[in-house]
């Protein structure tokens, strides 16, 4: 039986168009993400388990709400082996707060049970001995389990070289440019681990969460207080006055 450990408390000038690649673009974007926003820090380290698990909660949630998800799940039920034994409403009674409880509590549980019938037991640490590769494999094979929740995993809890691409990440590289528009989530993430260094992934992942949330937000975004405006081809567009006459236009 695996006992949980404490519910974690992790609580993460327009110009011209560049004319550069977007792999050039990339170092420097870091550096002023990295000045603007403080040290890129990656979140608490958790084992892979728990990062599992709070990240399926994580799904369409913000960050207290899904730590108030995983507090209630770890209060309700001290092992894992009773989460992936119990009734599913009680589980997603637990999970409530998190939302899309009765879609989370039975992915939870699938995703348990096929960890413990595979190895027998539910921990996860030999991940730790495994390649990239094939630690990335096994978490996409488990059910439920898409690029996002496995790549957090491999970069959170196994310090792997990987950038998760949510949807602030996605919407913030496709608008630099360093994604191809509309690009699904399999694409996001390998065009993203081609074109960002491996040695700055995980805090590129942090530097564009934080511009995403507070400058590079959904709708409108904020280039005129965007740190990367001089290396952005949207900044040009947003600047100018024409994402505005766009968007008056078509609504
Ligand atoms: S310049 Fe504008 S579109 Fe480009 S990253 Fe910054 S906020 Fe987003």
């Amino acid at each position: 039986m695996t006992r949980k450990p404490a519910p974690p408390s992790r609580r993460t000038r327009a110009t011209a168009a560049p004319s550069h690649p977007p792999g050039a673009a990339v170092r420097p974007a870091y550096r002023l993400l990295e000045r603007r926003f403080g040290p890129l820090d990656a979140p608490q380290r958790l084992d892979p388990l728990e990062e599992l698990v709070l990240t399926v909660l994580s799904q369409n949630t913000n960050d207290t709400n899904r730590d108030r998800a995983y507090a209630a799940l770890t209060a309700r039920f001290p092992m894992w082996d009773e989460v992936a034994g119990a009734d599913v409403a009680d589980v997603a009674d637990a999970i409530r707060v998190g939302g899309l409880a009765n879609t989370k509590a039975p992915r939870i549980q699938a995703i348990l049970r096929a960890i413990e019938e595979e190895h027998g037991s539910l921990d996860l640490g030999f991940l730790d001995r495994m390649s990239d590769d094939d630690a990335r494999a096994y978490l996409l094979a488990l059910p439920g389990v898409g690029p996002k929740t496995a790549a957090c995993v491999l970069a959170f809890s196994l310090l792997r070289p990987v950038i998760p691409v949510d949807t602030h990440v996605g919407r913030a590289a496709e608008r630099l440019g360093w994604v191809p528009p509309g690009a699904n989530d399999v694409v996001a993430h390998r065009v993203l681990e081609e074109v960002v260094p491996a040695d700055i992934r995980v805090s590129m992942h942090v530097g564009l969460i934080r511009l995403g949330r507070a400058v590079c937000k959904a709708g409108r975004p904020r280039c005129e207080e965007c740190p990367l405006q001089d290396l952005c081809p949207t900044a040009l567009k947003v600047l100018s006055g024409a994402w505005d006459r766009e968007k008056k236009k078509s609504g």
